[in-house]
């Protein structure tokens, strides 16, 4: 960091910045952890220097031995992890992997069936500013509107309807298990292919917390910066038959030159992740979405679906009177960070949405609990309901920031030493 700051104080000082604000405030968005410094250190290596286009022992440049030490080991790291025939560690990001899904087992033009993005699917599972709704014909699946839940009669529903080549599930914001065997009879049915993006849930699932998608399955597809607490980039588990086909479609379809430093950093993830804390740490992050689904519960705000069995809750605010776009402002002010997000047949634009999304990844990584997921819902609350244009206002909002401050001091991230 010295050499950082020697050579750029200006970047340097926006890194301290976001280590600053890391360490003083709640980290509450559901999709984002905080690495260890392991992985920071594989990501900050000279790997990065590293052309490796190509796989293992079959690359497009010399010099490569040692990326291929990391790639390998990655490579059976997580399929030992995910108990998966086949792994591919190069996707750049999550959406990459879905391209590359869609790039092995679809035609531009054909049908893929996914969940809508208003009922928690993700933009490229079909939205028409993204490749997906662009590119392929997509029908989309939604919730129930009493239970909040997959409506998996619907999904067979317009499976027998549509005839998808390919069908996905997994989700950005849906707080429930998914019904994987479900999904695998309905794809065999119409004789589709079932693309899971775990994205969201990988982690819970190397962690035992939750049932894999990976025997169901023919290709998952995740992010390996949520959950599972690795760096920003993305993973591609499928069956052996599909291997060629997948990788390919990595590269060189979809990518160039694979990032070598981010490879070995998901490795050195896949390792942490294979511990028994690692098992441990999944089944808290999921005990304490719980305990805080409840806490926000009791102060008027509606856990989506009844509440979670995953990570993170999806919370309606229509009672409370504040939509989620004020819900998050407000709890910026406070040193909460987390995000608006719709609720299934949400009334307001998404930009403004009904409700909010939390998730208990990061607090969980610092070390918290079920009490202080009480003491954290109470402050989110006492947030929400501030209006920092009333007067005493802004006052307010301060002083759930310093109890914020207090209560984070307690539980560090990245503990100075
Ligand atoms: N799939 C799901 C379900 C996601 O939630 C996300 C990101 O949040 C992605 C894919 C895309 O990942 P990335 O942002 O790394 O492209």
């Amino acid at each position: 960091f010295d050499q950082l700051r020697a050579t750029d104080p200006e970047i340097a000082d926006v890194v301290l910045g976001e280590l600053t604000r890391l360490r003083g405030g709640l980290q509450l968005i559901a999709s984002e952890n905080l690495t260890s410094p392991a992985v920071l250190a594989a990501l900050g290596s000279t790997l990065t220097n590293k052309y490796a286009e190509g796989y293992p022992g079959r690359r497009y440049y010399g010099g490569c031995a040692e990326v291929d030490r990391a790639e390998e080991i990655a490579i059976a790291r997580a399929k030992e992890l995910f108990g998966a025939e086949h792994a591919n560690l190069q996707p750049h990001s999550g959406a990459s992997a879905n391209l590359a899904a869609y790039a092995a087992l679809v035609q531009p033009g054909d049908t893929v069936l996914a969940m809508d993005l208003p009922h928690g699917g993700h933009l490229t599972h079909g939205s028409r500013v993204n490749f997906s709704g662009k590119w392929f014909a997509t029908v989309g699946y939604t919730v129930h509107r009493d239970t909040e839940l997959i409506d998996y009669d619907e999904v067979r529903d317009l499976a027998l309807a549509h005839r998808p080549k390919m069908i996905i599930c997994g989700a950005t914001a849906y707080p429930r298990l998914i019904d994987f065997a479900r999904f695998r009879e309905i794809a065999d049915e119409v004789d589709a292919y079932l693309m899971v993006d775990a994205a969201h849930f990988i982690g819970l699932v190397a962690g035992g917390a939750i049932p894999s998608p990976v025997p169901y399955a023919d290709v998952v597809c995740f992010t390996t910066h949520k959950v599972l607490r690795g760096p920003r980039g993305g993973m591609i588990l499928c069956r052996e038959p599909l291997a060629q086909r997948i990788d390919k479609a990595v590269f060189p379809f979809t990518q160039g030159g694979p990032l070598m430093h981010a490879v070995a950093a998901k490795a050195v993830a896949l390792r942490e992740a294979a511990q028994p804390e690692f098992r441990a740490y999944a089944a808290q992050v999921v005990r304490n979405a719980q305990a805080l689904a409840a806490g926000l519960a009791d102060q008027g705000m509606r856990p989506v679906s009844g509440g979670t069995d995953t990570h993170l809750a999806l919370l309606d605010l229509r009672e409370l009177g504040v939509t989620g776009a004020e819900a998050e402002a407000r709890c910026d002010a406070a040193g909460i960070t987390l995000n608006k997000n719709a609720i299934p047949y949400d009334p307001q634009k998404p930009m403004t949405a009904s409700g909010i999304r939390v998730g208990t990844p990061s607090v969980t990584t610092q070390g918290m609990g079920e009490p202080e997921m009480r003491r954290v819902a109470d402050l989110i609350a006492r947030a929400v309901r501030t209006d920092p244009g009333e007067p005493g206002g802004a006052d307010a909002l301060r002083r759930v920031a310093a109890e914020v401050t207090e209560l984070v001091g307690a539980f560090p991230a990245y503990p100075r030493g």
